[in-house]
C-alpha cells in the first residue's frame, strides 16, 4: 500500500522562554540573594564587632588618661604639700631634679612672689591671689603657646599662722602630651580634657601640626558628653564633637581634680573599614555570581542541547513519516524519553498506516452507497422530500420537484411548499399537516383509509395526493422528516370506476335476485305436494344460497354507496327497543336452524333516539348476523338497550359466546375486506365488508363502533349513538 501521510498543522506553540535561560537567570538570582545575605550579614557581624573594639578602645584610653592624671598630680601635689608644710626640706640640693618642677616659689600674705628655687619662669601675675587658697590647687596656666605649663600650689603656715602660699611650677608638655595623645586608637581618635571654673569651660586638645596642648576655641559648642563627664557621669556615647562630626566617645571624670576625659575617634573612621568590607565582599560575590552562572549556563547547555534535539526530532515527525531515529547516549532518563518516543512512533506508524487503509475503505464504501442511494432516489416512482427538524427542506428528488412543480426549493418550509387539499377543497392548516404531525409528534404518519388529499402543484394543477411521512430519530432527538409522495389520480380513477360498476351490478342484480328468492320460496313452499323430498332440498339450498347472494349483493351495494359517497342520512325518532326486537326477529329462521335463543337487556321505559333508521338498521344487523354466524349452536345472544345516565348516548349491544377474535387481529377489525383466521375456517362465505360498511355508516351518523372480544369465550359489539344528532350530513 502506498503510504500517503495526511499532514496535519502542527499546533503552533510558542515557547516563551527557554529552560538554558531559565536555568541561567535563576542561578544568577539565587547567587545574587545568597551574596546580599551573606554581605549583610558579614557588614552588620563585622561593624558590630568593630564598635565592639573600639569602644573597649576608647574605654581604656579614657581610664589611663584619669589614671595617668590622677597618679602624676596626686604625687606632686603630695610632695608640694610635703614642703609647704616642712620649709626645711625646701633647702635640699637637687630638689628641683628630684621633684620635676621648674621652679618653686612663695607667695607670702601680701601676695608677693619669691622664687625659691629652680629657673624664673613666667608665670601670670594672676598667681598672687592663691595666697589665700586653702588647700592644694592644681591649675594649668594656659598662655599663647597653648598648656605649657601648670603649677600645684599649697598653703603655708608656721605654727598655726598662714604665712603665705607655696606654688611649684611644673612644664606641662610632657605632661599634655602624654595626657591628650590618642596613640594608636585611630587616625580621628582625639583626647580631650576639660575643667570648667567660674562657669568657664576650658577643653583642651592636642593640635596634631604643632604637637602643642591647645584649648578649643570655642569651647561653648563642646559636646553633650563632657558636661556629663564634669557632673561626674562616665559611659560611652555616640554624639555629635565640638565640630559636628558624628563620634563615638568616652567619657569620665577625675574627681579629686573635677577634671573631665573624653576619648573619641570619628563615627566614618569606625564605619569606613565595614564600607570596606562590604565593597569587597560584593566585589568577590559579583565575580563569583557571574563565574557560577557562566558555569550554570554551560551545564544548562550540556542537559538542554539532548532535550532540543528531542524536540527536533518529534516536530518533524510528520514530514518524515513517522520515522524516529533514537541518538541520545547520555545514559539518563533523556535516552529513556528518546526511546520511549522510538517506541511510540513505531506504534503510531503502525495505527497510522492501518487508520490510512480503513478511512481509504470507509470512503470508498460510502461513495459506492452515496451513488447506489443517489441511484435509488433518482429512480424512484415516488417523490422524495427530506425536511430538517425545523421543517426546512434538505434534498428532493426529481418526482417530487415534478409532482411540486419547483426546483431548488432547498432551505424553503416543507409544509408550504406541498399544499395539500381536504376531501372538502380546504386547504390543510400547517398544524395538521403530515409533516408538523410527525416532527410534533415523532411517529410515522401513514393514515389507514385514503383521506382523499390533493395536492396543488405550483402553477395551480392538482393532482391526488397519497402522502406517508417518517421522522428521522436519532436516540430521543428528531432530526427531520421523510415525506414520500405519490400522484395516486389514476388509482382514485380506477377506483370511482370500480364502485361505479359494482355500484350498477349490484342494483342489477337485487331485481333478479328478488324474484328468483320469490320462486325458489315458491318452490319450497310446494303447495301442490310435487316435488319429491330431494327435490325439495336442492330448492331449500337454492333458497339459502339466494340469500347469501342477496347478502353479498347489499353488502357490496353499501360499500360502493359509501365510496361513491351515497349514504344519505335521514334522521327520524327511532325506539331502541323496538329496533333490536325488529332485528332479532329478521334472523329468527337463521337463529332457529342453529337452535340459537336470544335474550334481552332492555330497559322497560323507551330509549328514543334522533337517527338514521336505516343505517342503524343495517349495523345492528351486521351484529347481530355475526354474532349468529360465529356462535356454536344452543347457544344465546344477548341483546341489551342502554342509555348514560345524562341521558345524551344510548346504546346498543349485541352479546354472544362464540368464537371470538384473537387478540392480535383485534385491531384489523373495520378493516374493508378483513376477516379473522378463525373465523374463515368456520364461515367460508364472509365477505368481511360488514363491518366495514357498518363502521363508515356509524362515522356518518356520529355513532362510536367499539367492541370487547376473547378468543373462545365471545364477542360483544356496542354502539354507541347520540340521543340528538350533532350534524345531518352525506358521508
Ligand atoms: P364477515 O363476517 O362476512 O367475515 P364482517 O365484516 O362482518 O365480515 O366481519 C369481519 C370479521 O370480524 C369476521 O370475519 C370475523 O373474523 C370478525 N367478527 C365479526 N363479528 C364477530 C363475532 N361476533 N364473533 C367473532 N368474530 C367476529
Amino acid at each position: 500500500m502506498a503510504f500517503q501521510p495526511i499532514l496535519l498543522p502542527a499546533p503552533e506553540m510558542k515557547r516563551k522562554t527557554s529552560i538554558r535561560t531559565t536555568l541561567f537567570f535563576e542561578t544568577l538570582a539565587l547567587l545574587a540573594l545568597t551574596v546580599v545575605i551573606v554581605a549583610a550579614a558579614a557588614f552588620f557581624l563585622a561593624g558590630h564587632q568593630l564598635t565592639l573594639r573600639v569602644t573597649s578602645q576608647l574605654q581604656s584610653i579614657a581610664e589611663s588618661k584619669e589614671t595617668l592624671i590622677e597618679t602624676t598630680v596626686s604625687r606632686q601635689r603630695e610632695q608640694v604639700s610635703t614642703l609647704a608644710h616642712d620649709p626645711s626640706l625646701r633647702s635640699l640640693p637637687l630638689l628641683t631634679e628630684l621633684i620635676g618642677f621648674q621652679s618653686l616659689l612663695h607667695i607670702d600674705v601680701n601676695g608677693d612672689i619669691s622664687t625659691l628655687s629652680g629657673e624664673n619662669h613666667d608665670v601670670p601675675a594672676t598667681i598672687a591671689q592663691m595666697k589665700t587658697v586653702d588647700g592644694t590647687v592644681f591649675l594649668p596656666i594656659i598662655g599663647e603657646d597653648g598648656w605649657k605649663q601648670y603649677i600645684i600650689a599649697a598653703p603655708q603656715t608656721f605654727e598655726g599662722v598662714r604665712t603665705g602660699t607655696l606654688v611649684a611650677v611644673f612644664d606641662a608638655t610632657l605632661l599634655a602630651n602624654r595626657l591628650l595623645s590618642a596613640g594608636e586608637a585611630g587616625k580621628t581618635a582625639e583626647v580631650l580634657l576639660a575643667n570648667r571654673s567660674d562657669g568657664e569651660t576650658m577643653i583642651l586638645r592636642l593640635d596634631g601640626s604643632t604637637g602643642r596642648a591647645v584649648p578649643l576655641r570655642n569651647p561653648d559648642a563642646a559636646f553633650s558628653v563632657i558636661d556629663a563627664a564634669l557632673q561626674g557621669d562616665e559611659g560611652i556615647a555616640e554624639t555629635v564633637d565640638y565640630a559636628g562630626i558624628n563620634v563615638l566617645s568616652a567619657y569620665r571624670s577625675v574627681p579629686s581634680l573635677g577634671w573631665a576625659v573624653v576619648a573619641k575617634i570619628d563615627q566614618f573612621e569606625i564605619t569606613a573599614p565595614l564600607i570596606k568590607l562590604a565593597l569587597n565582599i560584593a566585589g568577590i560575590g559579583l565575580m563569583a555570581i557571574v563565574f557560577l552562572a557562566l558555569v550554570s549556563f554551560v551545564l544548562a547547555g550540556h542537559i538542554v542541547s539532548p532535550l532540543e534535539e528531542l524536540t527536533r526530532k518529534l516536530k518533524g515527525l510528520e514530514t518524515k513519516r513517522w520515522q524516529f531515529a533514537k541518538t541520545i547516549t547520555t545514559g539518563n532518563e533523556l535516552e529513556e524519553v528518546d526511546a520511549a518516543a522510538d517506541d511510540l512512533t513505531r506504534r503510531l506508524r503502525r495505527a497510522y498506516e492501518h487508520l490510512e487503509d480503513i478511512v481509504k475503505d470507509r470512503t470508498e464504501a460510502l461513495h459506492l452507497q452515496l451513488a447506489k442511494d443517489d441511484a435509488i432516489l433518482q429512480s424512484m416512482d415516488d417523490g422524495l422530500l427530506v425536511a430538517d427538524a425545523d421543517g426546512n427542506v434538505m434534498y428532493m428528488n426529481p418526482v417530487a420537484e415534478l409532482l411540486i412543480g419547483k426546483k431548488n426549493v432547498t432551505g424553503s418550509s416543507a409544509t408550504s411548499l406541498l399544499k395539500i387539499l381536504t376531501k372538502d377543497g380546504r386547504e390543510l392548516q400547517p398544524g395538521n399537516h403530515p409533516v408538523s404531525i410527525v416532527l410534533k409528534t415523532r411517529k410515522r404518519y401513514a393514515p389507514d383509509g385514503d383521506p382523499q388529499f390533493t395536492l396543488v402543484r405550483a402553477d395551480g394543477k392538482e393532482s391526488a395526493l397519497q402522502i406517508r411521512a417518517t421522522p428521522i430519530l436519532r436516540g430521543n432527538n428528531c432530526d427531520g422528516v421523510v415525506t414520500v409522495i405519490r400522484d395516486v389520480s389514476e388509482e382514485r380513477r380506477i377506483d370511482l370506476m370500480k364502485s361505479e360498476f359494482i355500484s350498477l351490478v349490484s342494483h342489477q342484480l337485487r331485481t333478479p335476485l328478488s324474484s328468483m328468492r320469490w320462486y325458489l320460496e315458491m318452490l319450497v313452499a310446494d303447495e301442490g305436494a310435487t316435488l319429491t323430498p330431494e327435490q325439495r332440498d336442492y330448492a331449500t339450498q337454492a333458497v339459502s344460497s339466494n340469500a347469501r347472494m342477496v347478502h353479498l349483493v347489499n353488502a357490496l351495494l353499501n360499500v360502493s354507496r359509501i365510496e361513491l359517497g351515497k349514504f344519505q342520512v335521514s334522521p327520524e325518532s327511532i325506539d331502541l327497543n323496538e329496533l333490536a326486537k325488529a332485528v332479532a326477529a329478521s334472523f329468527e329462521l337463521e337463529s332457529k336452524q342453529k337452535r340459537i335463543t336470544f335474550a334481552y337487556d332492555l330497559p322497560s321505559a323507551t330509549v328514543g333516539v334522533k337517527s338514521d333508521k336505516g343505517l342503524l338498521t343495517l349495523i345492528l344487523e351486521n351484529f347481530v348476523n355475526n354474532a349468529v354466524k360465529y356462535s356454536p349452536e344452543s347457544s344465546s345472544v344477548r341483546i341489551g338497550v342502554g342509555i348514560d345516565p345524562d341521558g345524551k348516548h344510548a346504546h346498543l349491544s349485541v352479546a354472544d359466546r362464540g368464537i371470538g377474535i384473537p387478540f392480535k387481529e383485534q385491531k384489523d377489525i373495520g378493516r374493508r375486506l378483513f376477516r379473522a383466521e378463525n373465523a374463515k375456517t368456520i364461515d367460508t362465505d364472509g365477505n368481511g365488508l360488514g363491518l366495514y360498511v357498518s363502521r363508515v355508516a356509524a362515522e356518518s351518523i356520529g355513532c362510536a363502533l367499539t367492541f370487547e372480544s376473547k378468543q373462545n369465550e365471545g364477542t360483544t359489539f356496542t354502539l354507541t349513538i347520540p340521543v340528538e344528532p350533532k350534524t345531518s350530513k352525506t358521508a
